[in-house]
């Protein structure tokens, strides 16, 4: 188990998993919510990158592509990065 301390927000590798949390804002309703996803950097045979998203242990669209409302079911969502999960060592105060 290796630990980069700052260089794990675009390592260009495959095959990771990480954890991204999402603030969510309806335009429609007014309606807001926060999901933490869990995201894994897979290859088609081919090579292309294919990345899926996990919620809550179920495979779900990419929440960046077409994020839908819980509340009226609309698609005018503004789409937060929470950020809280993988930027919580950068922010720690250095003494
Ligand atoms: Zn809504």
């Amino acid at each position: 188990m290796k630990h980069d301390s700052g260089m794990d927000t675009n390592a260009g590798t495959t095959g990771n998993t990480v954890h991204e949390s999402y603030s969510f804002a309806c335009m429609k309703c007014g309606h807001g919510w926060e999901q933490e996803y869990e995201i894994k950097h897979r290859e088609y045979a081919d090579g292309r990158p294919l990345v899926v998203y996990y919620a809550n242990g179920e495979r779900v669209p990419s929440p960046l592509t077409r994020p839908t409302c819980d509340y009226c079911d609309g698609h005018a969502v503004r789409i937060m990065r929470s950020g809280r999960v993988s930027t919580a060592t950068a922010a720690l105060p250095h003494h």
